[in-house]
């Protein structure tokens, strides 16, 4: 099946996202993913997929190695719950213990590059080894998440730059995209979806609003900005938008 506008244009007229995920597995069978960290609109996605008929969606998690001991709760019982099993994606052990012998375990501290350069390694790249098997990279990116976001597609070629150099399109879908996060939230509920047990913790209104690694991540107060708890030692200098692991910025690979 050929990754273009045509391809695009018919499935366009899919709204229902569970139906537009099903007619992804239809068409390309496993070379299709749901990538997922295990948030809100992740686990959406999968019980989505399930009602419309896809008894066995090509699941994916990049394990960064430092995720909190509730994310790998919260695969246990996706897996245990829809009979279904969730690849994790490791980093290179080999890279790691090299960017670890050269600049240290807490490399993420000391400046925006080597926090970047650390998500790269231990999420970038992994991410990228899986897309090299994919043509349809299923994602549970929401508008409402920053401002870089609010202007994603629901539907997106983009180019994917291999291991092996060769540059082709791949289909990056987000189709809760247009969902605000408490229609989000709302679906779990009504459906009974698994959800990380982190995000539903709240104290006089501090509360998770976005998880990645340990350490990195932290709960926001009332007053603050939804990533303001990614990476908060930078919060002096960086806004939300200036604050991602890489994972979802525009590629300049094209
Ligand atoms: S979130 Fe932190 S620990 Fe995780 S990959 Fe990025 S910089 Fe490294």
């Amino acid at each position: 099946m050929k990754i273009d506008q045509n391809l695009v244009n018919t499935l366009e007229e899919i709204k229902d996202p569970g139906e537009l995920m099903a007619e992804l597995f239809r068409l390309f069978g496993n070379r299709a993913a749901i990538g997922t960290s295990g948030q809100w609109t992740g686990v959406a996605l999968i019980d989505m997929v399930i009602r419309a008929g896809i008894t066995k969606p090509n699941v994916f998690t990049v394990d960064t190695l430092r995720l909190f001991p509730e994310t790998y709760d919260l695969m246990r019982e996706l897996e245990r719950k829809y009979n279904i099993k969730i690849k994790k994606v490791v980093p290179n052990f080999e890279t790691v213990s090299k960017m670890v012998r050269d600049h240290g375990e807490m490399i993420f501290f000391n400046s925006k590059a080597k926090q970047e350069y650390c998500c790269k390694i231990r999420k970038v790249d992994p991410n990228n080894r899986i897309l090299d098997n994919l043509d349809v990279w299923i994602a549970g990116l929401r508008a409402d998440q920053s401002n870089s976001r609010s202007r994603k597609k629901r539907l997106d070629i983009i180019q994917h730059k291999q291991q092996d150099g060769i540059v082709r399109p791949l289909l990056k879908v987000t189709p809760l995209i247009k969902w605000t996060e408490e229609k989000v939230k709302d679906y779990t509920r009504t459906y009974h979806v698994p959800v990380h047990k982190l995000l539903e913790i709240e104290r006089d209104g501090w509360h998770y609003a976005s998880l990645g690694c340990i350490i990195c991540t932290t709960p926001i107060g009332p007053q603050e900005t939804r990533r303001a708890g990614r990476w908060r030692w930078f919060n002096y200098a960086l806004n939300d938008d200036q604050k991602e692991c890489g994972l979802h910025l525009e590629r300049t690979d094209k």
